[in-house]
This record gives structure tokens, C-alpha cells and sequence, in this order.
């Protein structure tokens, strides 16, 4: 149906309307939350998944390669390194194995929501189909696993192990990194492997710790209280604080078993249909070698437009091509809008679930099962309209004056945003800390080296263009990374940095295609937009998409030495 522009202001309006409610609640905007698990809220850091803790020696040695984090980023890197003959890696990870968000991320129907055949990285290499259209989270942790023996990662690997520190040793050209093991390793590249996501989050809510009942974060599932198939729960009242993501998938599992079920709200998600089936058996067997590769390369190329479509964009103004797309955003949440309509019964209940914000203000969802959830007696949706839970008492949260007297209280709160792809404290050239040569602003090469600090490559952090398939993205920072550390090898360079030009380019090549609408500004905040936080235009993804954020790679590979320091 076509509507007036008139239809459509008015729900922007309404948005903007959303949006002031929450900015409002939080001015402190990210500091609405904490990711320092010390003191009483240490538990929520435990790793429940490893029952042993491996006692060992320090580590003293010096390898070629090192990895900070066991995730996709460090294992699909090294994939490339070992095709280029690198034989000395290792991976430092905080968990007790490799998989990084997949070790971590084990709650009740965990599973990714890009397709598998695009998702799970080096298919080809692996000779690998996945089993379904989109894949189950313990069929990635196996696939992460499977990686790391294929490439040897396992023989040098040290796990429950942290990096508390980087430091460049400029006469020996090596790095020196310390752990909380008491290792000093060295190494002659550093790849910063430890994710976007990847430290959990709880809110700042006054009186957190005074809960009596049991309590975790979704990245800490805990198991032994709700047992693997929830069953233990049939007699308790279980309470979950946040909507987005991870919450969409693990309510449903929690609603069948709880025998209470509280959902605390503070901005519903956008929820759309999951369209999921086994992989057909007779299309995989007709794969060809080099299969995943080439549907690579097809998204890589994006959507094939034709010459009348062309012609009829370049006819609109900018302010047409905006005003279109952004009709488009509206329908497409209006359209979500009544998929909640005729799918919860109860109509408060309903009206509380529409999220009210531009599509992909925050992270859209795809699940079947969630919004009919809300249909369960024993389900209730507890709609903070915006304000979220600003209170815990020792029987749970407290809202509108009503406690919830819980036995388990499980926080769907999310996770710091790794602005940088750091979190260890890394030590440059003359003694520079990265933090502080970021004060004033990210500065990078293509998000993934830093002037200052030699050897060493960020993965996943910012600056690097964005994709909803992350492993895209991650893969064609591998392929890079490889690449040019292939090359110092076969150049006899002991280290490569980036020059002050070639990152000053990058630096204004992300500001160029960085602000061009208001679109972050306007949008509900949440962890895309800095939780409406103002920021600076350099310190974001890169927007200039993705084919020309490889295509910039590229460039920059055939001109090694303009874009690089050698010695
Ligand atoms: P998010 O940061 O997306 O969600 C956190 C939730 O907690 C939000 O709903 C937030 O509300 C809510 N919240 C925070 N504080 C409070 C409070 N005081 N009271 C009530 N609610 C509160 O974290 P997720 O773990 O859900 O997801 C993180 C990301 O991980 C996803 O965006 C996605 O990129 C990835 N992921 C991918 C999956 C997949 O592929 N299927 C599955 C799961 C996660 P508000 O919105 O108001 O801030």
C-alpha cells in the first residue's frame, strides 16, 4: 500500500519521540555500564564451561606469530599463514579453548542468524557443509575446533590465559607480552584476535549484588543450576533483564521450561521471520571445490543492478534517495509491526513488543518462536518503556513499585564494544601507549595497522568497514594480514609499519564517508550509535562499503612500499 509522506513523518516522528525517552533515562550514555567484574561481581566472569583449571609453568619462549584471542578472527588468519608456510603461532585465549563468542555463547538456543554457507569460515579448505540453512551455535564451537586441529593451532596454544600487556622491544624487534600466568613471550607479530564483542556487560543497577537468588550473565550459562535441558527450572521463577539479540533466542527455550517466566523490557527488538531448513542433501553433494569462495565473491560484488534501474536512481536527488530509503525502513517495521499484531494474543502485551525505532537502528532479529512465547500463561513481559531496571533488591528486580521475587535472575545485558580491538594495555615505539595515541581520535591504516606500533595488526576493531556477516569481513582482514606479514618474510624485513602519510589518507578516507546523515543521531541508542552518545566522525566503521573497503586493501598491497616502513 502506498502512503503519504504525511504517514510517514508522523512515525518518524514518533521514533524521535522513543529516542528522547531513553536519552533522557541515560545522558551518561555507555557509562550506563560496567564490564569490571572485580569485587562482588566476580562470579559473573567465572568460566563455567571448564571444570579444570590447568595449572603450569610460566611461559619464556619467542614465537613467530601470536595471537591475542582463540575466535574466528585468530583462526581463519591462521589459516592463511600456515598456506604461507608460517610455521610458529600461537594463540593466547582467556577461555579454556579456542571459538571465542562460540566458546562463550552457549545459552539455550544459541545460533547465528547470517546464512551457514556464509557464516562458517574456510568451508572450502575444510570440505564442510553445514547442517542446517543457519547454523546452531554448538555446530560453530565444533567447526572453530575442527579449524584449529586441521592447522596445528592446539600445539602452541595457551589457554585460560589473558594478556595484561604489549610492549615493543625496538632493539630486538620483537614483541614482549605479559599474561596473568606470569608469561613474558615474545614475538615478532601480534595480531589483535580478541573480538568486538567478546567482554560481557551488566547495567550499573543500584543493589545488584544484594540479590540472594542465583544469578549469570547469558555468556556464563550455568548449566548445573538450570541443567542442559532447562528441566531444572520447572519449579523456579526465572527473571531475564534485556530484549535484543541474545534474549530473543534464549526466551523461548526459557519459557517452555520455567515455570515463571519475567522478561524485563526496555526497548523491544525487531523480530522477523527465520527462514530455516536442513541443508539439502543433493545441493551439497553437487558443491564444487571452491564453492564457498565464489558465493564470496558474489556478495563481495553486492546486488547485480540493472541498466533501467541505474538510470532511474541517478534521476532522484540525494534528498529523493534518502527519503526513499528511509520509507523503506518505516514499511519494512511496520510490516513487523503487524507481524507482532497477529501473533501475540494479548493486546498490551502486544502493543509493549513494537519496537519503535528506523530499521537497523539496533540489531535486527529473525526467530519464530519468541513472540508466540509471550502467549504462555506462565510468560510475562515486564515493559519498562525505555527506563530499563534501575533497582535490585535480594528477591530481584523492583519496577513501578513491584518486586519480583525471583530464584534466577539471568542478565541478557550484552557486551562492551571493543572500540579499537584492544583491551591489554600495548606499549609502541618510544614508549606510546595506543590509548593515548587514540585520545584524540582512532588513527589507522584500514583499521588494522597503527603508525607508531610495528608489527602488529588489529582485527574486527574499528575503522574497518562493516558487515553483518562478520566473518566476511574478518576473512579479508586475514587474507590481508597474512599477505603482508608473507611478504616482510620474504623480504627479510624484521618489521613493517604503516607511514604517517598512508595513515593519514585512511584516517581521512573514513571521515570522508563517515556523517553523511544524521541517521546515527536520530537513531534509539543502543550499542551501534554509542548508546546515543555524540562521537568523534573518525571513530566509527568505516562507510565507503565493503567492496571498495577491499578493494582499498588491495591497492594498498600493491603498493607495499609507499604504504609501509620496512627494517
Ligand atoms: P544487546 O546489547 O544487543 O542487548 C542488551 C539488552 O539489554 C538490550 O535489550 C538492552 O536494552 C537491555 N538492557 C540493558 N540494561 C538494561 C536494564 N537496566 N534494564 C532492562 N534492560 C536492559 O546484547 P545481546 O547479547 O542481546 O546481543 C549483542 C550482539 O551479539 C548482537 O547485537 C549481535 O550482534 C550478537 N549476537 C548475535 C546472535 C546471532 O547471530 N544470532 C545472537 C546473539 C547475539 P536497550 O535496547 O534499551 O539498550
Amino acid at each position: 500500500m502506498r502512503h503519504e509522506q504525511a504517514y510517514y513523518d508522523k512515525i518518524k516522528e514518533k521514533f524521535a519521540q522513543e529516542r528522547e525517552i531513553r536519552v533522557n533515562f541515560r545522558p551518561e550514555g555507555t557509562a550506563q555500564f560496567t564490564s569490571d567484574f572485580s569485587g562482588e561481581l566476580e562470579k559473573y566472569a567465572v568460566d563455567p564451561y571448564s571444570d579444570d583449571w590447568v595449572e603450569r609453568e610460566p611461559i619464556e619462549d619467542t614465537v613467530e606469530c601470536l595471537f591475542i584471542g582463540g575466535g574466528f578472527s585468530a583462526l581463519l588468519t591462521s589459516a592463511r599463514l600456515r598456506e604461507r608456510g608460517v610455521e610458529s603461532i600461537r594463540i593466547v585465549e582467556r577461555g579454556a579453548d579456542v571459538g571465542g563468542t562460540w566458546y562463550w555463547n552457549r545459552y539455550p538456543g544459541v545460533a547465528c542468524d547470517v546464512v551457514s554457507y556464509d557464516y562458517l569460515p574456510l568451508l572450502d579448505e575444510m570440505n564442510y557443509v553445514p547442517k542446517n540453512h543457519y547454523s546452531r551455535g554448538d555446530e560453530i564451537l565444533g567447526h572453530c575446533q575442527a579449524i584449529a586441529k586441521k592447522y596445528d593451532l592446539y600445539e602452541l596454544a595457551v589457554f585460560q590465559t589473558t594478556v595484561t600487556s604489549t610492549t615493543w622491544l625496538a632493539e630486538e624487534q620483537l614483541w614482549e607480552l605479559k599474561t596473568d600466568r606470569g608469561d613474558t613471550m615474545k614475538a615478532r607479530f601480534v595480531i589483535c584476535a580478541n573480538g568486538t564483542l567478546s567482554k560481557p556487560k551488566l547495567a550499573k543497577i543500584e543493589g545488584i549484588e544484594s540479590f540472594k537468588g542465583h544469578s549469570f550473565h547469558t555468556s556464563r550459562w550455568d548449566y548445573d543450576y538450570t541443567g542442559q535441558d532447562l528441566a531444572n527450572l520447572k519449579d523456579k521463577v526465572v527473571g531475564i533483564i534485556g530484549t535484543g539479540a541474545t534474549a530473543v533466542q534464549a526466551v523461548p527455550g526459557l519459557g517452555e521450561a520455567a515455570k515463571e517466566l519475567y522478561v524485563f523490557q526496555r526497548t523491544p527488538s525487531s523480530i522477523d521471520v527465520r527462514k530455516d531448513w536442513p541443508t539439502d542433501q543433493e545441493w551439497a553433494a553437487k558443491l564444487k571445490p571452491g564453492w564457498q569462495q565464489k558465493r564470496r565473491q558474489r556478495n563481495l560484488q553486492g546486488p547485480k543492478i540493472s541498466e533501467e534501474q541505474k538510470k532511474r536512481q541517478a534521476a532522484y536527488t540525494k534528498e529523493e534517495k534518502l527519503r526513499h530509503q528511509e520509507n523503506s525502513n518505516i514499511d519494512y517495521m511496520m510490516r513487523i509491526h503487524d507481524r507482532i499484531e497477529k501473533t501475540v494474543e494479548d493486546p498490551a502485551t502486544a502493543e509493549a513488543l513494537k519496537p519503535w525505532y528506523m530499521f537497523m537502528c539496533k540489531r535486527p532479529c529473525f526467530h519464530n518462536d519468541y513472540l508466540p512465547t509471550f502467549n504462555r500463561p506462565n510468560v510475562h513481559l515486564v515493559d519498562t518503556h525505555g527506563e530499563g531496571i534501575t533497582l535490585i533488591t535480594e528477591k530481584g528486580p523492583q519496577f513501578d513499585g513491584k518486586d519480583y521475587d525471583l530464584d534466577l535472575l539471568i542478565f541478557a545485558t550484552g557486551f562492551e564494544v571493543q572500540k579499537t580491538g584492544i583491551y591489554n594495555r600495548i606499549i609502541g615505539k618510544d614508549n606510546l601507549d595506543l590509548e593515548d595515541k587514540y585520545q584524540d581520535g582512532i588513527r589507522t591504516l584500514l583499521g588494522i595497522h597503527t603508525e607508531g606500533f610495528p608489527n602488529l595488526f588489529i582485527m574486527g576493531g574499528y575503522q574497518a568497514s562493516f558487515q553483518f556477516n562478520l566473518t566476511d569481513m574478518l576473512q579479508t582482514q586475514g587474507d590481508h594480514i597474512a599477505e603482508c606479514i608473507a611478504y616482510a618474510r620474504k623480504h627479510n624485513h624484521q618489521a613493517i609499519e604503516p607511514t604517517a602519510d598512508a595513515e593519514e589518507w585512511w584516517v581521512q578516507e573514513v571521515i570522508a564517508h563517515r556523517g553523511k546523515t544524521k541517521r546515527n543521531e536520530e537513531c534509539t541508542p543502543g550499542y551501534y550509535n554509542f548508546e546515543g552518545e555524540s562521537n568523534r566522525r573518525q571513530d566509527g566503521n568505516y562507510n565507503g562499503g565493503f567492496l571498495q573497503y577491499f578493494n582499498h586493501m588491495k591497492d594498498v598491497r600493491d603498493k607495499m612500499q609507499d604504504s609501509f616502513r620496512f627494517s
